[in-house]
């Protein structure tokens, strides 16, 4: 239970339905006895004063007002004890004892006056052994009516032997019954058997009912652990579904379990390369010595060749059981009981996972279905993960061979860019017109290898963090200005009006980033603005500052991006249709750069176009909290 604050309901419901039901009776019992006083009293009246019976009217009413006084107390008792939380279930138990040895002296004392064996009150004794039945243990039914049986029956043999004076309720039976044997035998046998076959028949129904309840308390009991597991495995699912990080899948995974079952441990064990060795690849709830006492030998552990071929393997006890590779750590390790199951994947097994208990056979059947559904759900993440993380290796081998290749097509390009402009600049003797004319292009191929591979380089470097530098803090508004002030001529040169709006707030906005990284995204947007934006357009940058974030906007009235284009802006080598047939250079990975740059500093990038209208690349950025 979360927490420390325990409701008063919670409390009254710590007792079983059994003493809740002791505990009901016996304020139900008071109810009834105010009854039973006041019974004594008025029938006593009618009997002396209607029916003008002879019989012992002080006695009988003194019987009745020490019954209402003593139920008054019972009261008061039981009202103190209600009070006390929680509920002592033995004080309520001797109240219960107490009450009916009351209620039988009171009995005993109302036949005695209202004539022994011949009183009718005798059949009252009927409901006190039904009662004992039902509020005690079967055995203390057949107490009681063996009790009943020797005071019915020895007030009777002691009024017959004379050594008890006899009351007779004159006018009511004929005088002188208690002295005749048979009507004495008679009466004795019928009520003997009779409080018996009660005793047996009620003691018999309410021990059925306390079994059945039980059993519907255990039932809930299992509900409510089954309804928990289901809650926990809940939020376990949603943890591990939650990340495509390995390590952090097998983590969550095993502490939940072991959460969810309530043991001590649980782990993780994956097959290595070979396929002949299962090493740890996650624990939860175990020493860093049992971690590290080594890895489970396919050849060597039948258990885990068990497992591994699909069964579902229970040690009840480690201490004797041959099956395992290491059962001395296990049992220095304060393990007694373990549960194995394969972690099924969907061509081969991945591995196994293992709850431990300090207890000797915890496990059940309930728990060996719950830990195979878990690692059933477990090896669909865990291969999941798997698959992301080689994607991830491939993605960075990739990056990394085109770094390498692009790295050295570097030279080599530009020595060809510069050995051609030596050509065309005539510094290797006169050219025809036609010659120019071919050099021009072979030269404006060669500028267009060069910017593709600066891009490359620029995308692999992005990609693989080899060339992650030094973070410091950088002024978004100077860096825009930079750009700003590199484009000024290329705009001119197309009468593209160029402008910067800087709200004041926007000035001080510090992002900590790399002054390149950050050229390179502005870069990139506002020499796309400038590419894509007919002569005597517009292109505006924009910035500002809210809520912690830097909000950049480069704004042209350009050519526009279709809306189906949109999607795929930031795929690498991508242009879009219009692009492609206005602009002939683009490489199509400016933007796959820029927003790869923009997300690892935190950021988002974002863009809105209208084709023939113009284009709005927005980019948030997370700034610097002191900067002011
Ligand atoms: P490149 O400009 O080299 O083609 P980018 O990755 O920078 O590559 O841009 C990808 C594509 O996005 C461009 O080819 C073009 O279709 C579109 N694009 C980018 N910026 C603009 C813009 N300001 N106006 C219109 N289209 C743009």
């Amino acid at each position: 239970m979360a927490g420390v604050a325990i409701s008063h309901d919670t409390i009254q419901r710590a007792n079983t339905p059994v003493e809740e039901e002791l505990i009901a009776s016996e304020a139900w019992l008071i109810r009834i006895r105010w009854w039973a006083g006041l019974g004594v009293l008025a029938a006593t009246g009618v009997a002396a004063f209607i029916l003008r019976l002879t019989l012992p009217a002080v006695p009988l009413c003194a019987i009745g007002l020490a019954i209402l006084a003593y139920n008054a107390i019972l009261y008061v008792v039981l009202q103190r004890r209600l009070r006390v939380i929680p509920r002592v279930v033995k004080t309520f138990e001797r109240l219960a004892q107490l009450q009916m040895g009351l209620d039988w002296l009171a009995m005993t004392l109302l036949i005695h006056f209202s004539g022994g064996v011949e009183s009718p009150a005798i059949l009252y004794f009927f409901f006190h052994i039904a009662l004992a039945s039902i509020l005690l243990s079967s055995r203390a039914a057949y107490w009681f009516a063996a009790l009943s049986t020797l005071l019915v029956g020895g007030t009777a043999l002691l009024e017959y032997g004379g050594l008890l004076p006899h009351v007779s309720v004159m006018g009511f039976a004929p005088p002188g019954l208690y002295r005749h044997p048979p009507y004495v035998a008679g009466v004795l046998f019928f009520f003997t058997s009779t409080v018996f076959v009660i005793a047996y028949l009620a003691a018999g129904t309410t021990s059925r009912m306390r079994r059945r309840q039980a059993q519907v308390v255990e039932l809930g009991q299992r509900l409510q652990r089954a309804y928990g597991r289901l809650q926990v495995l809940y939020e376990s699912a949603q943890a591990v579904n939650s990340t495509l990080d390995l390590q952090q899948v097998l983590d969550r995974l095993v502490q939940g379990t072991a959460e969810a079952m309530g043991v001590r441990a649980c782990s993780i064990r994956l097959l290595d390369e070979t396929g002949a060795r299962l090493r740890v690849a996650s624990m939860y709830g175990l020493s860093q010595a049992y971690v590290q006492k080594g890895d489970l030998i396919l050849e060597r552990n039948p258990l885990a060749r068990e497992v591994m071929a699909g069964k579902t393997v229970v040690i009840g006890d480690v201490r004797n059981d041959t099956r395992l590779q290491y059962p001395v750590e296990a049992e220095a390790e304060g393990i007694r009981s373990m549960l194995t199951v394969r972690l099924r994947g969907k061509s081969a097994p991945l591995g196994l996972m293992r709850a431990y208990s300090t207890e000797v056979d915890h496990f059940s059947e309930d728990d060996a279905t719950f830990l195979s559904a878990i690692a059933n759900q477990g090896s669909l993440a865990i291969e999941n993960a798997m698959a992301y993380q080689t994607l991830g290796r491939l993605d960075e081998m990739k990056s990394k061979f085109v770094l390498m290749v692009t790295h050295e097509l570097r030279s080599p390009v530009s020595v060809v860019r510069s050995l051609l402009r030596t050509i065309t600049g005539g510094y290797a003797g006169a050219l025809s017109d036609q010659q120019t004319e071919i050099i021009s292009r072979a030269l404006q191929r060669a500028d267009y290898l060069q910017t593709l591979i600066d891009d490359l380089l620029d995308l692999a470097a992005g990609k693989s963090e080899i060339s992650q530098k030094e973070r410091s803090p950088v002024s978004l508004a100077d860096a825009v200005e930079r750009i700003i002030k590199r484009f000024e001529v290329p705009a001119q040169e197309k009468n593209i009006q160029l402008e910067w709006r800087c709200e004041s707030a926007g000035r001080s906005a510090m992002v900590l980033a790399t002054a390149e990284d950050i050229d390179r995204v502005l870069n990139n947007l506002v020499s796309n603005a400038v590419k894509y934006t007919p002569s005597d357009g517009k292109v505006t940058v924009t910035l500002r500052r809210a809520g912690g974030y830097a909000h950049l906007k480069v704004i042209d009235t350009g050519i526009g991006i279709p809306d189906e284009s949109q999607s795929h802006l930031f795929e690498e080598f991508y242009r879009a249709p219009n692009a492609k047939a206005q602009v002939k250079e683009g490489t199509g990975l400016g933007l796959a750069i820029t927003r790869d740059l923009v997300t690892r500093y935190g950021g988002r990038i974002g863009v809105e176009s209208k084709v023939g209208e113009g284009t709005t690349f927005a980019v948030i950025l997370p700034v610097l909290r002191n900067s002011s």
